[in-house]
């Protein structure tokens, strides 16, 4: 077993080889050790994708306590779109570190806090004013988007989908769909939440997206009414769901409904923002203009922060002191935040989670063309995914799944699965992995596929 030097730069990061190197079986030795650590010190409930035990990770690699060399193609969940340990992102943090760590902004605010929320309010879609608040984690953000909602039309119902993923707090819970593994045995769940039916073209037999948001806004309107409802949740590509893309029109159709029935339309960006779909925001790609919109995941290279933006009337109407936390909006946080939003900017990374779509799209359609358990191939951006199914008769096929992603794992490539069915491989890489080790990790996938 050799540990290859990883010497640090000047800015902090790592600066790692970008390679796949594997020096010992995976999980190796020493991530073995922790494993065994953590089974007797961790909640079981605290599962993993890949039981490595982490000691560096940068451009497109992970690397692990064994020295095995990892192609990273989930960026810990869509997170690290900056990649890990981002030089700017390292320089702003620890100046913040020296200055100051916490005060709480609702104590005693600080510049980077309003710098986020101004930043928010000029990138997300639409021209009109607004108004950001911050908090900790995507499921605290989105429960935030729903008391604002309440507050704002006085009515308490509120609409998610099916496959919908919003997080693992009780009300999160309840707006989730998945039962296992993120609801079984967990309820009670909060009430006044409806779920309706998505437009889901590889599944729907059919339906384009005005007949698809037909359908849903009937089932709003039967068994709710619009008069008891205050908001309609949900991902404009669904993320934990199965990287669902909905059909052309059925956002938009949604949002005219929501505006005509004073009813406070949501998107769930956490997993699709910060340019990971090749876009600022997946909302862009149907022109929709949502009142509010959450984020988190991809917002601050890794640091824990999420938002809730939206306009101003609606944000404003809670009464001071209605929102907040003592972390919410951390000012180390914030730093990191800002030097995130200038790395997509300045680095271009909005067109790079293209390419990396195209390069994406166009090896997974190839394999598709002669393999026909690919049913699907979809996503935008750096957010692409296959559904795996039975030729035959087009069952989900989350054996099959399995098989692949733990060949991938075993074979030095970090690799997602999600899904309803459990079928679905999505592929998240950091937007600054390279074409070479991309197209390098697409390669173990289908030497997974053909092994399978
Ligand atoms: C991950 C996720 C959440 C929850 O975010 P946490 O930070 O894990 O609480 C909510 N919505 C979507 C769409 C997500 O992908």
């Amino acid at each position: 077993m050799t540990l290859v030097d990883t010497p640090a730069t000047t800015t902090g990061g790592p600066a790692l080889t970008q390679e796949r190197r594997l020096v010992t079986a995976i999980p190796g030795p020493r991530s073995q050790e922790l494993m065994n650590r953590k089974a007797a010190a961790v909640a079981a409930g605290v599962g993993h994708t890949l039981p490595i035990s982490v000691v560096a990770a940068g451009g497109g690699v992970v690397v692990d306590a064994d020295g095995n060399s990892l192609i990273d193609l989930g960026s810990g969940i869509a997170v690290t779109g900056v990649g890990n340990s981002a030089p700017r992102v390292v320089e702003a943090v620890s100046a913040q570190l020296n200055a100051f760590t916490h005060t709480c902004f609702t104590v005693s605010p600080y510049e980077g806090y309003v710098a986020v929320a101004e930043k928010l309010n000029e990138l997300t879609p639409g021209d009109h004013e607004k108004r950001s608040a911050l908090f900790n984690s995507g499921a605290e953000a989105v429960e935030n988007a729903i008391k604002i909602a309440r507050h704002y039309t006085k009515k308490q119902a509120v609409v998610a989908f099916d496959h919908a993923y919003h997080g693992r707090t009780n009300l999160t819970m309840g707006l989730t769909a998945k039962n296992i593994p993120y609801k079984n045995g967990f309820g009670p769940f909060a009430p006044e939440v409806y779920r309706a039916p998505l437009s889901y073209p590889f599944r729907d037999g059919g339906l384009d997206g005005r007949e698809a948001a037909a359908r849903a806004i009937t089932m709003i309107e039967k068994q709710i009414g619009a008069e008891n409802l205050a908001a309609i949740i949900i991902e404009p590509i669904q993320g934990e769901g199965g990287f669902i893309v909905p059909a052309a029109g059925f956002l938009p159709a949604l949002v005219e409904w929501a505006q005509a029935n004073d009813v406070v339309f949501i998107a769930d960006e956490v997993q699709t923002g910060f340019a990971r779909t090749g876009a600022w925001f997946a909302s862009e790609h149907e022109g929709i203009v949502p009142d509010v919109i959450v984020t988190a995941k991809g917002i601050a290279g890794g640091l824990p922060l999420s938002a809730v933006t939206g306009r101003a009337e609606i944000m404003d109407s809670a009464m001071a002191g209605g929102l907040g936390g003592t972390y919410a909006g951390s000012p180390i946080a914030c730093a990191a935040a800002l030097a995130t939003i200038e790395t997509y900017e300045q680095d271009g990374l909005v067109e790079r989670a293209k390419e990396i779509g195209s390069v994406l799209i166009g090896r997974l359609n190839a394999l598709r063309t002669a393999d026909p358990r690919i049913g699907d191939v979809r996503g935008r951006g750096a957010m692409v995914a296959i559904e795996l199914v039975d030729p035959a008769t087009g069952a989900p096929d989350a054996a099959l799944t399995n098989k692949v992603a733990k060949f991938a794992h075993e074979h030095g490539v970090i690799l997602l699965t999600c899904g309803t069915y459990g079928n679905v491989i999505r592929f998240l890489p950091p937007l600054t992995i390279s074409d070479e080790l991309l197209v390098e990790g697409l390669g173990v996938i289908a030497e997974g596929l053909k092994q399978a």
